[in-house]
């Protein structure tokens, strides 16, 4: 009981120092994403993603995180936890290196919604249906129109033999 009782102490010590480091990383990776102010959304949102990192089958929950913030009793990250947080905050670090390469632009429109310091990584391109001026980032690489109604008009336009002899006729004359 005595021997139990001093290896449980020496256990806490060290899952204390542990939980202290991870409680920092956490709060670094949660603060890098979210900002200072803390919700629930936000940490079953992280969770998820800590646990998609290190691909729990039980993912971890906002509350649990939440716990550890708080510094409840009775909750103790472990190695897992703290290699998911590892990994997620060098993906922060790419992230910052790329918010630091794009500039914001003016006069964007989107068609779904966009958080703020969305990265576009897509090239613009100009609506290959002759006379259609709309510039877009296309959702494929081989999207050639902005519309289905500008790629059915193109292909209308391309499926008619008796406009181009007409005009073939025009230039003959
Ligand atoms: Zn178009």
């Amino acid at each position: 009981m005595e021997s139990n009782a001093l290896s449980g102490r020496l256990l806490d010590t060290a899952g204390q120092l542990n939980m202290q480091t991870a409680r920092e990383l956490l709060l670094d990776v949660y603060q890098d994403l979210y900002g200072p102010q803390i919700t629930l959304a936000n940490l079953n949102e992280l969770a998820g993603d800590l646990s998609r990192v290190v691909g729990r089958s039980r993912p971890w929950t906002g509350k649990f995180l939440h716990s550890i913030i708080k510094q409840y009793a009775g909750f103790s990250t472990n190695a897992s936890l703290t290699k998911a947080l590892t990994i997620l905050a060098a993906r922060l670090d790419g992230l910052n290196e790329i918010q630091a390469q794009a500039q914001e632009m003016k006069g964007l429109l989107a068609i779904n919604e966009l958080p703020p310091g969305t990265v576009i990584l897509g090239l613009a391109r100009r609506c290959a249906a002759p006379g259609c001026p709309v510039r877009f980032v296309p959702t494929h690489p081989r999207q050639k129109y902005h519309s289905k109604a500008c790629a059915a008009l193109d292909r209308r336009q391309k499926q008619q033999p008796e406009a181009r002899s007409q005009k073939r006729v025009e230039y003959s004359n």
